[in-house]
């Protein structure tokens, strides 16, 4: 677990100098109500029996990648003075906590 402050001191390259910044945690996107193409195409080969192609495989994420048990965090910084948003990268942890 990682804890990280509300506050940053990061360079602003809008303003050109370091402001106090706040710092949230960026969300993944939501998918907007109904299936993308490729979703209904798997959801259409994997009707009935026989042999599904590709979609008779697991996905990569649950094989190879299930290896991994953490996740890197994205962290959106606010600057004060321009109300600009910029996106800082975090290393991978398993839990982030806010401090204050
Ligand atoms: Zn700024």
């Amino acid at each position: 677990m990682v804890k990280i402050p509300e506050v940053m001191n990061k360079y602003c390259p809008s303003c050109g100098k370091h402001q106090s910044m706040k710092v949230k945690q960026e969300k993944s996107a939501r998918r907007k109500g109904g299936l993308s193409a490729m979703a209904r195409r798997e959801k259409r080969k994997r009707r009935g029996y026989g042999n599904k192609g590709r979609y008779s495989k697991r996905p990569v994420t649950q094989t190879k990648m299930a290896s991994k048990t953490s996740k890197k965090v994205d962290l959106r910084l606010t600057c004060p003075d321009c109300n600009k948003k910029w996106v800082l990268s975090y290393p991978r942890t398993k839990r982030v906590e806010f401090a204050k």
